[in-house]
């Protein structure tokens, strides 16, 4: 759980300082503990949501929505852009009205924290084809995606939320 033993500024050894995170007795820093920001996006298209097989650790082969975590100083929608980018070469419409979801969790063996962030976005441009962290991707219906093996159900909740969204859009629409 300890993000460092020694300090990354001057290498003292660190002290505990509880919920105030770690103190540095040589230069008198802190260094704190906060959750690392991720951003994920459900979209759909056809009736079907994309979801993205991880092909890194923790909870590699397991499923989740496509994303990944901010750059320092990035915004969370243009940091999902990216990742949609990198990891799918997809181009996604979305915004800040489109966060349904904020979930703090822990993140691999570590437990390190993480706040996740969870839009649903609408498809633009681009074939998907796995690339980067995602080792393959799949469409899904509701069916389907109840079944899939989650590494965090709070990913399977905004891919749930929206396809019953389109599923409404869909039926009052004709
Ligand atoms: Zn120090």
């Amino acid at each position: 759980m300890k993000p460092f033993d020694f300090c990354p500024s001057c290498a003292g050894r660190l002290e505990d300082a509880g919920d105030e995170g770690f103190r540095c007795p040589s230069c008198a820093r802190r260094w704190y503990r906060n959750s690392a920001p991720a951003a994920g996006a459900a979209i759909v298209k056809d009736g079907k949501a994309l979801v993205t097989q991880r092909g890194i650790e923790p909870e590699k082969g397991r499923f989740d929505i496509p994303g990944g975590f901010l750059g320092a100083g990035e915004h969370p929608v243009d940091a999902l852009k990216r990742e949609l980018r990198e990891e799918l070469g997809i181009e996604v419409d979305v915004d800040v009205e489109d966060c349904i979801s904020m979930v703090a969790h822990p993140y691999g063996r570590e437990g390190d924290p993480v706040l996740a962030l969870g839009f649903l976005a609408r498809w633009v441009d681009g074939q998907p084809r796995a690339a980067d962290d995602v080792a393959d991707f799949r469409w899904v219906d509701l069916d389907e995606l109840e079944k899939l093996d989650f590494a965090w159900e709070h990913d399977r909740a905004v891919a749930r939320t929206a396809l019953l969204r389109a599923k409404e859009g869909s039926d009052g629409g004709s």
